[in-house]
Order: structure tokens, then C-alpha cells, then sequence
């Protein structure tokens, strides 16, 4: 094999894929290959772009301050971005999430949640340190992130180093009740300090969704027994849902959210993890053991936080809500080409996210026909990435018919010539 180049890219096995697409620039849902082809964005860039690539506001305010202040350290200090983001986030989250914490991707974000949880049992003098999970779900790639996820062959050779926790199974429709059994009887045991979950799609363990009733059952499980709720919104956050985050439909206040990948409508790494004032003031103290221990070197990044002020300012300013309305609908209906069609099944829509799966007998992450329809996609100039044999889209919200109908002929194509 030949090895061109030194870089070690994500997710990628060098061995049996070895042209990266070169990206020279992004413009709304689309990218600029190197050789001018234009790319249809369809999974966002990895589900970090919300409004479309290059926003002008977002681009504007980013450039602006990095003229003023572009990086600052942030135990003692503070400055204007992230003053003004707290303050937006305080007021568009749900009621209850009152303190901000930041950091600088998804994984970092739900490590903090962790800690959070078991700082809060631990400075309370409550023996509760068990963490509770979802069978099937992601939570990002260090180690703690992957102690809480999925097991699989994703992980194998770091399980010496992965923490215990205790499992739920997923709540397909058939199985709803069994996941509320099982939780309840965990929790009982007086010992768990937290469940996390992804609420109502578990994205990387294959866009699995579950309804917002279910949700809001799970979350009563766990007040009923003091058990802290900590929702990853890492993907499910900023509109992807239909509503601004997934909690909303369930008309509940986690103790502890996640927010990363839309926070800066997908121009900068930030995250920020929001707790209630319960947590808060458990750490609140003359006592400096009960500080939080927590920092990364970029903790609110200046430059991060005024792209985020400006992604917020999109929201507030632009028909947001009206473009994801639209894409709702445009999902639907592409969707429903493929209704009747056995070549696919589990044909499922939470929001803006529509996903399939192909009917293969060789299911799993590593199976072939992944690779083969993404190949199939790039030759169509459509950026669509299928987890295992789970074939799904998350557009920008600036997508048009045009380019809906693009990503659906493409799929019908694909499963003609391929399936
Ligand atoms: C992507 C993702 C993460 C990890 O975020 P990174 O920024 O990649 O570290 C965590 N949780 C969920 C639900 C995600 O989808």
C-alpha cells in the first residue's frame, strides 16, 4: 500500500480507502470539490451545519472578534462573547438549566456532564456513583465518552480502560415498556448518580428513534428516584428535531444538557454543558475541594463564542423555523418514494432527520454495502455517509427541493444499481 500522505484521518481505514476528497470552500448546503464539482452537503458536514456553509453573519462576527480578542485563559477572566452567549443560552434553553460550562466538543461536553453528576453525589456525602445508559448509544470516542456508549468493535481494544455502567435496552415500539421496567428496577437500587441519554434519536447507533412519550416516561423514572437526567443534545440540539433542542417535545428540564455540534452553526469547535442551580451549588463553596476541576485550555475561546452569539442572532433574525418546517415536510414526502418498496425497511422521520435501512442480511457497521453506496453518492456529487447498512440524511436548513429531490433520485438509483 501506498502511504502518500501523513495524515491519520477520522473514522477512515487507510488501508482500503486511500483518496481523501480535497475541499477547497462551502457556500450554504454546498461544498467546492478541488476540482470545482460541487458537493451536495446532505449529513451537514457530520451534523455540525445548521444554516449553510460560510454564513455570512457567522463569518462576519468571527472575523470581527478575532480582530478584538482571539483567545483569552478563563478561570479569572471573562469577556463580552461569552458574557453575551451564557445570556442567550440561559433564555433559550428549557427553564431550570441555570449555569453555563464551557469546553470544546461534544465528547468533552458529556465528560464534564459525568463529572458534574458525581461531584454533586460526592459533595452532597451521597454514595451514589453508578451511571446509567442506553443500549445502542454514542457519546463520543474518549474514554469516558465510550465507557457510557455502545460497546462494539468500535471500542475493543480499550475495554480495560472503560468504566462499568448499567444498561437499558433501547425502547423499540414492541419494547417500550421492558426499557421502563428494566430503568425502574436499576434505579431503585439507590446507588445511580445518573442516566444519559440522547433524546429521541440515538445518532451514531444508527438513527434509531424513539417518541417523545417514551422520553418523558424515562425522565419520570428517574426524578421519582433522585436519579440526575443528563440529555446529549450534542446532535439532537438546534433545530434537528423540529424544535429548537429534543427535550422540548417532551416538555422536560434535563438536570444536565449537552450542546455542541450547532452551537456555532457548525463554523467552530464549542461546547457548553448547562446544569441546574442544585448542581451548581453543591460545587458552590468556601471549601476549594469542592471546586470544580475542570478546564480545557480553549474554554471559551472568544472567537468560538461570537460565532455562536451570531448563530443565535440567525436564529432570532432569519425564518428559521420556516426553512425547517419546509425540510420537514420535503423529508416526508421523499421518503414516502420508498414506502413500499422491500429493498428498504424501518422507514423512520424525527424532525429534519430521515433514515432508512437497507435490506441486507449483512448488517452491522462493517458491512459492505455502506462503502459501496457512499462511493455511489460521491460519484453523484451528494456527501451521504451510511452508518452500517443505515442509509439517513441531515441537511442544512438551507437545502431546496431541488437539491431534496438530488439526495432521493440518488438513492433510487443506488438501489438499483447496487441492491
Ligand atoms: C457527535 C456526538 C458527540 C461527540 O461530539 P464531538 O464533538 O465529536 O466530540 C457526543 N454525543 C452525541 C450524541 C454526538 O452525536
Amino acid at each position: 500500500m501506498s502511504k502518500s500522505s501523513p495524515i491519520w484521518h477520522p473514522f477512515t481505514q487507510h488501508a482500503v480507502q486511500q483518496e481523501m476528497i480535497r475541499i477547497t470552500g462551502g457556500s450554504g448546503a454546498y461544498l467546492t470539490k478541488a476540482d470545482d464539482e460541487q458537493l451536495l452537503d446532505a449529513i451537514a458536514s457530520w451534523w455540525v451545519v445548521t444554516h449553510g456553509h460560510c454564513h455570512p453573519h457567522v463569518i462576519g462576527a468571527l472575523k470581527e472578534q478575532a480582530e478584538k480578542l482571539d483567545q483569552v485563559i478563563f478561570a479569572g477572566h471573562t469577556h463580552e462573547p461569552a458574557e453575551q452567549l451564557a445570556r442567550q443560552l440561559l433564555s433559550c434553553t428549557p427553564d431550570g438549566l441555570d449555569y453555563v460550562f464551557f469546553s470544546d466538543s461534544g465528547s468533552t461536553s458529556v465528560e464534564v456532564a459525568l463529572k458534574m453528576a458525581l461531584g454533586y453525589w460526592h459533595h452532597l456525602g451521597e454514595k451514589r456513583q453508578r451511571i446509567v445508559v442506553m443500549e445502542n448509544s454514542y457519546h463520543g470516542d474518549t474514554i469516558g465518552t465510550m465507557s457510557v456508549g455502545e460497546r462494539g468493535v468500535f471500542n475493543q481494544p480499550y475495554n480495560p480502560l472503560l468504566f462499568d455502567v448499567a444498561r437499558v435496552p433501547f425502547p423499540f415500539e414492541s419494547n417500550a415498556q421492558n426499557t421502563l421496567d428494566e430503568l425502574e428496577k436499576v434505579c431503585a437500587q439507590g446507588d445511580v448518580a445518573a442516566f444519559i441519554i440522547e433524546p429521541l434519536i440515538l445518532g451514531a447507533g444508527g438513527m434509531l428513534m424513539y417518541s417523545a412519550e417514551i422520553l418523558r416516561a424515562i425522565y419520570e423514572i428517574c426524578k421519582k428516584h433522585h436519579v440526575l437526567f443528563i440529555a446529549d443534545e450534542v446532535m439532537t440540539g438546534w433545530g434537528r428535531t423540529g424544535k429548537l433542542f429534543a427535550c422540548e417535545h417532551a416538555q422536560i428540564t434535563p438536570d444536565i444538557a449537552c450542546y455542541s455540534k450547532g452551537l456555532t452553526g457548525g463554523s467552530l469547535p464549542l461546547a457548553v454543558t448547562m446544569c441546574s442551580a442544585a448542581i451548581y451549588d453543591e460545587h458552590y463553596s468556601s471549601d476549594r475541594s469542592k471546586t470544580f476541576f475542570h478546564s480545557s485550555s480553549y474554554t471559551a475561546n472568544p472567537i468560538a463564542c461570537a460565532a455562536a452569539v451570531a448563530n443565535l442572532e440567525i436564529w432570532e433574525n432569519e425564518p428559521v423555523y420556516d426553512r425547517i418546517e419546509e425540510l420537514i415536510k420535503m423529508q416526508a414526502a421523499g421518503l414516502a418514494r420508498f414506502e413500499n418498496d422491500d429493498r428498504f425497511t424501518n422507514i423512520r422521520q424525527t424532525g429534519t432527520i430521515a433514515a432508512m435501512d437497507i435490506n441486507v442480511k449483512d448488517h452491522g457497521y462493517l458491512s459492505d454495502i455502506g462503502p459501496r453506496l457512499y462511493a455511489f453518492f460521491q460519484k453523484k456529487n451528494i456527501l451521504l455517509r451510511p452508518l452500517g447498512n443505515t442509509l439517513y440524511s441531515m441537511p442544512p436548513y438551507c437545502v431546496t427541493q431541488g437539491d431534496i429531490n438530488q439526495i432521493y433520485d440518488a438513492i433510487a438509483e443506488a438501489a438499483d444499481e447496487l441492491l
